[in-house]
């Protein structure tokens, strides 16, 4: 048989896209996938779904699977065969026993392969605004484990070394014998008044830093509440954050925002709302699918050349009755000589983004909008169609239709609850953890009541900011008790992020 290989990859510190463009492919070529806690799930997104993925823990604490059997493991699945993925976090040499496990393939005749990840050892400070050397601040720096305990007489740790000989000590996995350690160094020769510094979860938006001295660091982080996963940086650079620091104070760092949209549109918001700092919750409350009967569409395309003017209340609209075209054996070819409509920029986009040129976006981004805008332009009998969802507003094809217009609405997708994660989004805000919540449209709203029991969605938005994209939502919000604390002058995402930098921006 075969013999498969083991690829030793570095996960990096939390943030996903700190990963090395060579873990992002073999993480792609995995047929098993064997990894440790990760602080950030999305990194496994990269393996095929096919990939089987096998969790072996050592969270401290959590050892789910002995070192012994973890190596053994490794070495089964590539005598098996298999292209083996060994996902660690940060640098799998880096205090991660990937050593032990190599030399463990080796001692079999099986191949493997290393692939370096960022370690926390460095990431961490980076993003706490300190950077570990420094031409004149520090020449040497030290990764040391903080696992060993101290105080036992067989250290083979050099402490006086360590405290006299070395500029910056990041220790790892140090947060239980931070007292030790302090102590260790200043009994050593090391200055108490040399600069500390504690950071949790670094490069991730739940990161936190407390900064001291050896002689009060052990007392500030535990007055702050620092536990582990924590680096802890020793030395002179640590006085460099006064004026580094770039990560904690972006606008948005520190705050939970939940994100009510539709997955396959909500990852222009996410993202803008990560780039600001903030730790975001997707928690979709739509999903979107094509209409139980294409019938009336189908019909509409069939004939399409008898209508004046095609109008796009949403992006879905847009793509859902594109792609139906195709489907039917037409392009956009079809759409020669009628006028185009879009609600808004978004909706536009998506219309050029499949070459089309849009005729008319109103300057209000609503069905309002469309209304006292378009209607002058509409003379007796102008024929509109409107291909949107199964479920929408009606005052657009009522006004259109007081105005003259003779209007044909078609169903080009329906919109539907998701059924999943409820439970776990309601936990956060139990605990607290939720700042903000966010709604793009009235079914956003509608939907976010429903996935929870009786009044409890309400219940739970009480006790919260809610962002509402613009007066239609917030006029649905209100129907059901929810006041608005954020909705921006112009109905786009774009705006409703710059909404949400200000609110929070705000000296309060
Ligand atoms: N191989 C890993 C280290 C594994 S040991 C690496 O290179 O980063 C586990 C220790 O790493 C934790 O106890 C903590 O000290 C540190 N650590 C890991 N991720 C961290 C993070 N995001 N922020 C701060 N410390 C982290």
């Amino acid at each position: 048989m075969n013999q498969g290989k083991v690829f030793l990859v570095g996960a990096g510190p939390g943030d996903p896209e700190l990963i090395t463009l060579k873990a992002a492919r073999r993480l792609r070529q995995a047929d098993v996938v064997v990894y440790d806690y990760l602080a950030n799930p999305r990194i496994m997104e990269h393996a095929p779904p096919s990939a089987e993925r096998i969790y072996v823990g050592k969270q401290a604490g959590d050892h789910t699977m002995v070192q012994e059997d973890i190596n053994a493991l490794l070495v089964r699945l590539a005598e098996e065969g298999k292209t083996v993925v060994r996902l660690k976090g940060g640098d799998p040499y880096v205090f991660g026993r990937g050593g032990e496990e190599a030399a463990a393939l080796h001692a079999k005749g099986l191949s493997f392969e290393v692939v370096p990840g960022i370690t926390s050892a460095i990431a961490a400070p980076a993003f706490a605004g300190i950077p570990v050397t420094d031409r004149r601040l520090a020449s040497s720096v030290a990764f040391i484990t903080g696992h060993e305990d101290p105080g036992k007489s067989e250290s083979s740790m050099h402490w006086d070394a360590l405290a006299q000989g070395v500029d910056t000590l990041v220790f790892l996995m140090g947060m239980k014998n931070l007292p030790d350690i302090a102590r260790r160094l200043v009994e050593e020769g090391r200055s108490p008044q040399t600069p500390a510094a504690v950071v949790h979860r670094g490069a991730s938006p739940q990161q936190k830093t407390v900064v001291g001295t050896l002689s009060d660091i052990v007392e500030k982080s535990r007055e702050a509440g620092m536990k582990a996963p924590s680096v802890v940086v020793v030395g002179d650079v640590v006085s460099l954050r006064d004026r580094l620091e770039w990560y904690e104070s972006r606008p948005l760092f520190g705050k939970t925002i939940v994100v009510t949209r539709a997955r396959a549109q909500a990852s222009v918001f996410l993202e803008q709302l990560e780039e600001l700092g903030a730790r975001c919750i997707s928690f979709p409350t739509i999903e979107t699918r094509p209409p139980s009967s294409w019938d009336e569409a189908d019909q509409a395309i069939r004939s399409i050349s008898q209508y004046d003017w095609v109008l796009f209340t949403s992006t879905n609209g847009a793509d859902y009755f594109l792609d139906r075209l195709k489907v039917l054996g037409e392009d956009v070819r079809a759409l020669k000589g009628i006028s185009l409509g879009a609600i808004g920029p978004a909706t536009a986009e998506a219309l050029e983004a499949r070459g089309l040129r849009v005729d008319f976006v109103p300057s209000e981004y609503r069905a309002e909008g469309i209304i006292d805008e378009l209607s002058p332009k509409l003379t007796p009998g102008t024929r509109i169609l409107i291909p949107r969802a199964l479920k929408a507003r009606e005052v657009l094809p009522e006004k259109l239709a007081e105005a003259g217009a003779s209007v044909h609405v078609v169903p080009a997708y329906e919109t539907v609850l998701p059924s999943e994660r409820a439970g776990e989004v309601e936990a956060l805000f139990e605990a607290r953890e939720i700042d903000m919540v966010t709604f793009t449209s009235s079914s956003t709203v509608t939907n976010f009541l429903q996935m929870f029991e009786g009044d409890r969605g309400a219940e739970l938005l009480s006790g919260v900011v809610v962002a509402c994209i613009g007066p239609v939502t917030a006029e649905t919000a209100k129907k059901h008790g929810i006041s608005t604390g954020v909705q921006p002058d112009e109905y786009t995402i774009d705006a409703l992020t710059a909404s949400i930098a200000a609110f929070y921006s705000k000296p309060s």
